[in-house]
């Protein structure tokens, strides 16, 4: 759907510092996607006067198709990171295994290069070389800059996008579930309003901005979106 949502596959190197964990990030810029892009498309398909079985119909596919379309487009993206870190350690692997000498002598001007003194730096690679699973550990973190115990799996991130897109393009269906038409419309708007703004004040968390003022912008943002598709609902549809 957008750029950012394959952005932010390596939350945990961005998150120093927050209890967060890196999950939370992900998970707001994707319930705000559902949100907005639902909203728009329940908006525009009720002023184009639909039925309110038409309106439900329409916001279950947009959930659907936008949360399998999330889920798909993470699944490919960190499928394809993933393998190429596991390409880079088994390149590491092997260049341990045929150049140790080399590989020892790299990793003693990384670290020397790094302000540690010459002795240290000696006793830490000999060590390294008596534990080839803790050595090939150091060099990926060290020089390939990759935490091989915290690979990212295809799996969680395709998930828990799909329920985060699911979880806010539900908000502005919900309505349609039991309200009468005028009262979806209205029920639909108030909810999708106060969930971006909600949102939005969540992402201040990230921004640093004044909550007030990102909730305000993320509203603003969605009511854009759902403004142009209602015009374009009421004009299709009358
Ligand atoms: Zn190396």
């Amino acid at each position: 759907m957008s750029d950012h949502d394959h952005s932010h596959e390596h939350p945990a190197a961005a998150e120093h510092g927050t209890n967060s964990g890196g999950w939370l990030r992900p998970a707001v810029f994707g319930v705000s996607d559902g949100l907005v892009s639902n909203a728009a498309l329940v908006l525009g398909v009720a002023a184009g006067q639909a039925s309110g079985h038409i309106v439900l119909l329409a916001g279950v596919s947009g959930l659907l198709a936008g949360a399998f379309s999330m889920a798909a487009g993470e699944w490919v993206s960190v499928l394809a990171e993933r393998e190429s870190f596991e390409l880079e350690l088994r390149r590491e692997a092997e260049h341990i295994r045929r150049y140790p000498d080399e590989e020892s002598a790299h990793m003693r001007r990384i670290l020397r290069d790094a302000g540690l003194p010459a002795d240290l730096t000696d006793h830490l690679v000999a060590e390294l070389r008596e534990r080839p699973e803790a050595n090939l550990d150091f060099h990926a973190r060290v020089e390939l800059g990759i935490d091989p115990t915290n690979l990212s799996s295809p799996a969680v991130a395709a998930t828990s996008s799909f329920l985060a897109f699911a979880l806010g393009a539900a908000v502005p269906l919900l309505p349609w579930l039991q309200a009468s038409t005028d009262l979806a419309v209205e029920l639909s708007i108030g909810l999708s309003a106060l969930a971006l703004f909600s949102v939005g004040a969540l992402l201040a968390r990230f921004t640093g901005r004044h909550p007030a003022w990102s909730g305000a912008r993320q509203l603003l943002i969605g009511s854009a979106a759902a403004g142009v598709t209602t015009v374009i609902g009421a004009w299709i549809g009358a």
